[in-house]
């Protein structure tokens, strides 16, 4: 397997960042690719900018604002306020449909520009909140379809496919970035960086893995 090059799609989160750390043990050279998808994000972005330039990989942004005229979420919707808690019945209003599938396709092509064949992506299926296009079955899919749509041999790699929150802090840890995950990191659905506002479930769920992971380590 070619271990040269490997191309992260990176928001600046916790888990796009551990993989971001995981993916520079694994490969030679390591690049991240961020999207813009709407104003409310750009926060998002620098910080995201400002990690990758701290792991000393290369770093490009896409715009992808069209995202937030195919419909709404509350993640480009300035209308919108964000779920506080996770609804009962199917994903948060900050589910984006397709999201997934239009950022690794994009991170495919761009990859292929540059000779990349190995793509990462930090989303698990199970910890989290039922978004379909964590699951491992779609990645294993939009694979195949990768593959056969430009006749090229990606590979898409999931670190965090079957871990939790807590195993995720563990990774950081071992791969000696618990502090910059921590502090540096926006996972805040009202984009506080690192420990951020401690109520939305996006902090909660953050939180909740930190404290299991930390208790476990004394
Ligand atoms: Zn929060």
């Amino acid at each position: 397997m070619n271990k040269e090059s490997a191309l992260v799609v990176f928001s600046g989160g916790q888990d796009s960042t551990t993989c971001l750390f995981w993916a520079k043990e694994q490969f030679k050279k390591v690049y991240a690719l961020s999207f813009l998808y709407g104003q409310k994000h750009r926060h998002e972005v620098d910080l995201a900018r400002e990690i990758a330039r701290k792991a000393g990989v290369e770093w490009d942004v896409m715009d992808v604002s069209f995202i937030g005229r195919l419909g709404h979420n509350s993640l480009t919707d300035t209308s919108m306020v964000m779920d506080q808690v996770k609804p009962a019945d199917g994903p948060p209003n900050t589910f984006v449909p397709g999201r997934n599938l239009f950022f690794l396709s994009i991170a495919a092509v761009y990859a292929r520009e540059r000779g990349i064949n190995h793509l990462v992506t930090g989303v698990s299926q199970t910890d989290f909140s039922g978004y379909p296009d964590c699951r491992d079955a779609f990645i294993k899919s939009l694979n195949v379809t990768l593959n056969l749509a430009m006749d090229e041999q990606f590979v898409i790699h999931t670190p965090l496919m079957w871990i939790d929150k807590a195993e995720t802090w563990a990774l950081a840890d071992r791969l000696g970035v618990l502090d910059l995950v921590r502090h540096e990191t926006l996972t805040c659905y009202i984009r506080i960086p690192g420990d951020g506002c401690g109520h939305c479930w996006a902090c909660l769920l953050r939180r909740e893995g930190l404290e299991k992971y930390l208790a476990g380590r004394c």
